[in-house]
């Protein structure tokens, strides 16, 4: 049976103190499915939401990551500097981090490298955009994120990922895939999956789906065969919202 995962992306959002307020709110939620569930501040509040969350079953995970250890890198942040604070878990390969910050398959093949070298868990962003959906190039554009960031792996490397489809169109847009659409991707990116490492590796992955989850569309979604859960945003900075969605399965 494949994880079903959770996660929240509080993406530039929430202080110290909004954070501590929206972890106080998930403390007084209950989850009543089996799913697996992350949230994911800011890097200054990583330290203190983890120690928040001690004892709970959500787990803090970050939203980016350096691929260096150390060094002359002003404003980035190590695997082995998140692993010392307790972090465990890394998204990468966000849209945000793709536009705005210009980052590459080949920039995030190092970014998967460095963190499972530091024994983390990846959760692998991606997706198309609009205009390539309109072209009909939606799987080539996503088999060749997949492929150029992530196949130089060995088949081993696989138990500490999890893949996230994000349509870029979706994202915080308020228009979500639709769940045959979502089902459709997550079916062509196990495909590929099982093409390069077998089907044993293609059927234990995880793979979220991410864009305008909310708790409205959410159990559609993950109903579909190939969805193991969602990478959640804007929902996920309302405690009731996120549950809901966590609950949704
Ligand atoms: P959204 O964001 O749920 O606000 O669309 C999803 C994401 O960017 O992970």
């Amino acid at each position: 049976m494949r994880k079903q995962i959770v996660a929240g992306n509080w993406k530039m959002n929430n202080d110290l103190s909004q954070t501590e307020a929206l972890i106080t709110s998930l403390k007084g939620q209950t989850k009543t499915s089996n799913a697996e569930v992350m949230v994911a501040p800011t890097a200054t509040n990583l330290w203190q939401a983890n120690k928040s969350l001690m004892g709970t079953d959500i787990e803090v995970i970050a939203q980016n990551m350096h691929f260096a250890e150390s060094g002359a890198y002003t404003g980035e942040i190590s695997a082995s500097m998140l692993k010392s604070i307790g972090i465990n878990t890394v998204i990468l390969g966000h849209s945000e981090r793709r536009e705005y910050f210009n980052e590459t398959d080949e920039l995030l093949a190092k970014k998967v490298d460095a963190a499972l070298a530091n024994d983390m868990r990846v959760i692998f962003c991606f997706g198309e955009e609009l205009a390539d959906r309109k072209a009909g190039n939606e799987e080539t554009v996503v088999g060749n994120q997949i492929k150029n960031a992530l196949f130089h792996l060995e088949a081993e490397a696989f138990k500490n990922i999890v893949l996230a489809y994000e349509p870029v169109w979706a994202i915080g847009t308020g228009e979500t895939a639709s769940p045959e659409q979502a089902q459709d991707m997550h079916a062509f990116i196990r495909k590929t999956l099982a093409d390069k490492y077998g089907d044993a590796v293609a059927n234990s992955v995880s793979v979220l789906y991410g864009g305008s989850v909310k708790p409205a569309n959410a159990n559609e979604i993950f109903s579909k065969p190939d969805v193991d859960g969602g990478l959640i945003g804007g929902a996920s900075l309302n405690a009731e919202d996120f549950y809901a969605i966590v609950n949704a399965f």
